[in-house]
């Protein structure tokens, strides 16, 4: 036994802990980002690896969204706080997963997005009804 061993951590514990501190802190994030990460960004470990997921509303009449999960990015589970957060922003910025609605310049799931702008807008704005 050598006095210099870090001490005994539990990985499953320390890494259960970091994701949910990347997915409930909102350092680093403006507000409404940690709102986003919080409401459509899970992660799961599966086997070695860390599997980011994201939600999509589906829609099954006009108000009834269920949401659907779809794989992302796969990151080793060893993986840093940093790097996930990296994953999640990038998925944040890729706009097959996310849009900017150019109205009320929101960031949103692009399950929310109309064709010019979000249902919010299209429903305040343009009398749009659902
Ligand atoms: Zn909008």
């Amino acid at each position: 036994m050598n006095a210099n061993d870090p001490p005994r951590t539990s990985r499953p514990q320390s890494l259960a802990a970091a994701i949910h501190a990347i997915l409930n802190q909102s350092a680093g994030h403006a507000d409404e980002d940690a709102d986003l990460i919080k409401e459509y960004f899970r992660i799961e470990i599966i086997g070695k690896k860390m599997v980011v997921q994201t939600g999509q509303p589906q829609w099954d009449g006009p108000y009834a969204a269920e949401m659907k999960w779809k794989k992302v990015a796969s990151l080793p589970a060893n993986s840093t706080p940093e790097e996930i957060n990296q994953a999640i922003r990038d998925v944040m910025a890729n706009e097959r997963y996310f849009q900017v609605c150019p109205e009320c310049e929101e960031r949103m799931p692009v399950g929310y997005m109309m064709d010019d702008y979000c249902q919010a807008c299209g429903e305040k704005n343009h009398g749009v009804v659902f």
